[in-house]
């Protein structure tokens, strides 16, 4: 049997903090679970893996190579350089739309006036993923989507919008579990449901739909 070509595949997971000040930020649930197993079955089927993690405390799979971030914004920029020499991306990260529009370089201290409010002022985060599937060309991008109740319309146009090859939609339930039931949209129309399965078998068959496609 001829040798299988290694594929580089490029993985992100976990949140983003956005930082508000040195000790405080926004961010979000994900527990970088499902990035993790899809990092690690990619690396078991042979394949180079880079794994672009957001702050998760969690042992890096054998054969991955690792890279921390902490911002949405070092995120793309990690995730671009390493996307550029490779065949795949799957962003399973749960990446910050918004971040605080300043970030103060001492404590914030807005309770110091007295006030019973304040305002944090967000700008938007780049959308990594649309921003790398925008020139793809020939290798195959990944994405994720969680919405809350039926979200098959808005995974569909997302899917469209974000230049993607197949949007994998789960809902919240997802976030901390390690079952999930997942509905995988790709580009030419497939639909594959995986119904309550743990989030390692999901990465297997999301790894080997990847597979079949970037040969
Ligand atoms: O738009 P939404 O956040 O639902 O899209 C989810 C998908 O887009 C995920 O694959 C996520 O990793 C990616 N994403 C991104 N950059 C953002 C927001 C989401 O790459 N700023």
């Amino acid at each position: 049997m001829p040798a299988r070509k290694k594929r580089r595949v490029v993985v992100t997971a976990g949140p983003t903090h956005e930082h508000v000040d040195p000790v405080r930020f926004l961010g979000n649930e994900s527990s970088g679970k499902m990035g993790f197993e899809i990092a690690r079955a990619a690396a078991r089927l042979g394949d180079e893996v880079v794994l672009v993690a957001g702050p998760v405390h969690r042992p890096t799979p054998d054969g991955v190579r690792r890279i921390d971030v902490v911002s949405a914004r070092e995120m793309l920029a990690a995730t671009r350089a390493a996307f550029r020499e490779a065949d795949v991306l799957i962003m399973a990260a749960a990446v910050d739309d918004w971040r605080p529009r300043r970030r103060l370089a001492g404590k914030w201290r807005a309770k110091d006036g007295g006030r019973e409010t304040a305002t944090l002022e967000l700008t938007r985060n780049p959308d990594i993923l649309a921003t790398l599937a925008r020139r793809k060309g020939r290798r195959l991008v990944i994405g994720f989507a969680l919405e809350t109740g039926s979200g098959v319309a808005r995974a569909r146009a997302k899917l469209e919008r974000k230049n993607a090859d197949y949007i994998v939609l789960n809902d919240e339930r997802a976030l901390r579990a390690d079952r999930s039931s997942v509905l995988v949209l790709g580009r030419d129309g497939t639909t594959l449901r995986l119904a309550n399965r743990t989030k390692r078998e999901i990465a297997r068959r999301i790894v080997r739909l990847a597979c079949r496609d970037s040969r």
